[in-house]
């Protein structure tokens, strides 16, 4: 059947759309927005426009209730990577555990990283301590962003977020979120290599941006919108208080950007081992060097007990399961580790109250590796990370 004169016309737009970079997957053409600056005559009414729109619309957030400096540094820290509803029971417990800096800093890691267990990007959970140690011994608390830079595990971003949200410090907060609306306002189609190079690019924007009245609400209100209404996939231009300043204002046009070239998966596959004797179960207790999981349990690795792949696989295999971290995709598979022959493991003498070091003569001495038997009915006290708890607890499940 011949193709009518207006779809064909409709078909030789969506070429030439294509052909212009503007269509998107599904076929849809989209305007792309003309690059316009944000000229400085008009910030004293975005600014305007974004704190009433702020005021009226912020959620109702445990660290926005009674506000204190400890709040602030605690949920700066535990949003660090993490969504906010990921955050909220974590951060009703810790105030439970740890209610002040002198509490938290006098505290055992260990009970720390229990309180941290499933937040995952457990580094964050020892430098939110070893702030509190510093703070409890200095004189005062540091006021400025550069002050608050100085102390462990804080970047520009919660360095900026604590100083001008606690002390009023005149600091643009700048994440992806952040820097996503900047983009957008702007309709800038700059193609960014990474995230860091994109918030580089509009920190001076947002520095210029910033109220000087109201540094701490400007910066909550820009994250608050990029949080809940200048979304990645889907800008709710319609509900937006920026609408009128926004050079892209399309939810469409304003999808596409900031345009950020995404780094190339790479894929991982890790094989560990799940070993039971006598009631207890072999872990594999992370190295107090290592950068993201220090002192935490984990199945092990074949590795961990010097095995190749091929012999660790000589088990049934338990469990399969992929993750993103990162740029990496991980594939992980769980081999039940057969008690025969040379890898028969048992569990040796006692040398903790929780755990069982295994005869020193393999396979620890070699690699150098802690691995300790746990007793099943003490695993829930000891600090697993997030994914090793849910494989764990899905693993006793199925043996009964
Ligand atoms: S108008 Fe749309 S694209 Fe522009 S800042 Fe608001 S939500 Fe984002």
């Amino acid at each position: 059947m011949p193709i009518s004169r207006g779809l064909r016309a409709c078909a030789s737009l969506i070429v030439f759309a294509f052909e212009q970079g503007l269509a998107c997957a599904s076929g849809r053409v989209v305007v792309a927005a003309v690059a316009r600056p944000l000229p400085p005559s008009s910030y004293p009414a975005l600014r305007r426009a974004l704190l009433r729109w702020f005021h009226a619309h912020r959620r109702a957030l445990p660290w926005r209730e009674q506000p204190s400096l400890y709040k602030t540094v605690v949920s700066e820290f535990m949003l660090q990577q993490t969504q906010v509803k990921t955050v909220l029971p974590y951060f009703a417990r810790w105030q439970e555990l740890f209610p002040d800096f002198m509490t938290l800093a006098a505290a055992p890691e260990e009970a720390v990283l229990k309180a941290w267990e499933g937040l995952g990007y457990y580094s964050r959970a020892r430098n939110l301590q070893k702030v509190a140690r510093a703070l409890v011994a200095a004189p005062c608390a540091p006021r400025t962003a550069a002050q608050w830079e100085t102390l462990p595990g804080i970047g520009p971003y919660t360095a900026a977020a604590v100083a001008s949200i606690a002390c009023g410090d005149t600091a643009a907060c700048v994440d992806g979120n952040v820097a996503r609306v900047f983009a957008r306002l702007t309709a800038d189609s700059t193609a960014f290599a990474s995230g860091s190079e994109l918030v580089k690019h509009f920190r001076p924007l947002a520095t210029a941006v910033l109220d000087p009245a109201a540094p701490g609400d400007f910066n909550e209100a820009m994250m608050e919108l990029g949080a809940t209404v200048c979304l990645p996939r889907t800008p709710d231009c319609a509900r937006c208080p920026l609408q009128k300043h926004c050079a892209a204002a399309d939810p469409a046009a304003a999808a596409q950007l900031p345009q950020l070239t995404r780094p190339k998966t790479e894929q991982r596959s890790v094989t560990r081992l799940w070993c039971v004797r006598e009631d207890r179960l072999l872990l594999h207790r992370v190295s107090a060097s290592a950068r993201r999981l220090a002192h935490l349990h984990e199945l092990p690795a074949a590795a961990d007990l010097g095995l190749d792949e091929a012999a660790a696989q000589r088990g049934a295999l338990l469990l399969r399961r992929s993750r993103s971290i990162t740029r990496y995709r991980i594939e992980e598979s769980v081999y039940r580790l057969d008690g025969d022959g040379e890898h028969a493991y048992k569990p040796g003498e006692s040398s903790s109250a929780t755990g069982v070091a295994l005869p020193s003569a393999k396979p620890n001495s070699a690699t150098g590796v802690a691995l300790h038997w746990i007793p099943l009915a003490e695993l829930e006290s000891v600090t697993l990370s997030g994914p090793h708890r849910r494989w764990v607890r899905e693993l006793l499940a199925l043996a009964g």
